[in-house]
């Protein structure tokens, strides 16, 4: 009876405790389910006002994960831009075909830089299965034709293809704000002509089967933000820059709930599985953007770099009210999209992530993913189970965290527990041994400093 007890205990605490009963096809019969995912840009673990912001009200993604599940243990595959984006298109560790760097502005990128042309991008996938695809905001995969998005699987486009751009104006060359391949004229702040676009795309496909990709550069720098959000904290908040850090939080969480308003008119909010993440944590330094309780920023694999804020809504389908807290990571988004739009995931893919509907239904109660890794020039991380192996610099001592008791990895356990440390190297070593080297460095030079740790945050804001 005792033993019974313990099982169960055990399964309650290794399961998302997201089991509930749900249907498991589309609202309307027949109608595939739409696809919505929203990634914002340098947005920190503890940006959202379910995550525990209290200064700047985030209503409309909070809705999000009051209507869906919210993982405590969301990570990106890359602590900073553009290899983050490469993994979340393929579903596969970007290092595996060399995308482990951001490549600096157009002038100074290698002429290698782009979303490998022999990967498949979800965009394509969904394609071929009969949905009309729009993406509106940050490409950062490619500056060259044969890497824009409109080549890779895109129907139709807004955005920039860089990894920065300003919100004000459309001034910056071969960086400049295109609809399709054309220079946009008259711009308006970018992340609500990103919402707009998002909004425009879904009024259009209404019916059909839609995918839209909202890479927001919101809240990434440069520090930019228009009267109407600005006047909304004048007065509420005294500093500056994080007066104006909160607009530009405030027009996303604006834009987001105008693109929900979008589904909600149309009665598609049913049939819509949404995805909400950032692509790497805040640079605290730079921006203000908060990472709390996790040490570390953007650019480092400390949790602060990699663990963020991750949400999955999808009513009537998913359990609502949720919180998860196994390990998900955004590689997971690609298998997940196509599971719910009836593809089918071939082995020959070598996805790393892995289709997240059957643990999130309850169908599964296993951890969707046994370890998951992380190689950014000289800094490396595993994380298996609660266990944490973290490397941060070349020749740097490996240091060993449990994460469950130590969220803020403040304790290194590598002396106190040998055998977990080694049991966390060799499973690092041999996903390692798979990877190939990377194809460019950091801003494109060679022999700079890659993937170099910064402090505070300051240095890595690319
Ligand atoms: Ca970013």
């Amino acid at each position: 009876m005792k033993s019974e007890h313990l099982i169960l205990v055990v399964l309650t605490v290794l399961t998302c405790r997201v089991a509930q009963p749900g249907p498991a096809t589309a609202a309307e019969p027949g109608r595939k389910p739409n696809i919505l995912l929203i990634v914002a840009d340098d947005l920190g673990y503890g940006d959202l006002g379910v995550q525990g912001c209290t200064d700047v009200p985030t209503p409309n993604i909070d809705s999000l994960a009051k209507n869906g599940i919210r993982f405590t243990s969301g990570y990106v595959s890359c602590p900073v831009c553009s290899p983050t984006r490469a993994g979340l298109m393929t579903g596969r560790y970007q290092q595996r075909f060399g995308h482990e760097f951001n490549p600096g502005p157009p002038r100074a990128a290698s002429t290698d830089f782009g979303l490998s042309l022999q990967e498949t991008p979800l965009p394509a996938r969904l394609k071929s299965l009969g949905y009309a695809t729009g993406m509106f905001g940050k490409w950062h995969l490619g500056y060259k034709p044969e890497f824009h998005p409109l080549k890779r699987g895109f129907d139709e486009y807004i955005g920039f293809l860089g990894g920065a751009h300003s919100y004000l104006d459309n001034r910056e060359g071969a960086n400049s704000i295109l609809r399709g391949n054309d220079p946009i004229e008259q711009v308006t702040y970018t992340t609500d002509m990103f919402g707009e676009g998002a909004a425009a795309f879904i009024e259009k496909n209404k019916d059909k089967p839609f995918f839209v990709y909202l890479p927001f550069n919101a809240v990434h720098m440069p520090l930019q933000a228009t009267d109407k959000y600005l006047q909304r904290f004048r007065g509420v908040i005294k500093d500056q820059k994080r007066r104006t850090y909160a607009a530009m939080l405030s027009a996303l969480d604006d834009n987001v709930g105008r693109v929900l308003a979008k589904l909600r008119e149309h009665g598609l909010e049913e049939n819509t599985l949404i995805f909400f993440l950032s692509d790497n944590g805040g640079p605290t330094a730079a921006t203000t953007s908060r990472n709390d309780p996790l040490r570390g920023y953007k650019g480092q694999v400390l949790e602060g770099g990699i663990r963020i804020p991750y949400i999955i809504q999808w009513k009537g389908h998913l359990p609502a009210g949720k919180v998860c807290d196994q390990p998900v990571i955004s590689l997971d988004i690609h298998p997940t999209a196509l599971a719910a739009a009836g593809g089918t995931i071939s082995p020959d893919w070598k996805l790393d992530g892995v289709n997240l509907l059957p643990f999130l239904r309850g169908d599964k109660t296993a951890r969707p993913h046994e370890t998951l890794f992380w190689r950014y020039g000289p800094q490396h991380a595993a994380r298996k189970g609660d266990w944490k192996l973290l490397v941060q610099a070349r020749q740097a001592a490996p240091q060993l965290y449990n994460l469950a008791r130590d969220i803020g990895e403040a304790h290194d356990l590598a002396a106190e527990e040998p055998a977990k440390l080694k049991e966390l190297q060799a499973s690092y070593d041999q996903w390692n041994a798979q990877l190939i080297s990377p194809k460019w460095r950091n801003g494109g030079g060679k022999g700079k400093k890659a993937g170099k740790a910064d402090k505070s945050g300051k240095a890595v804001v690319e």
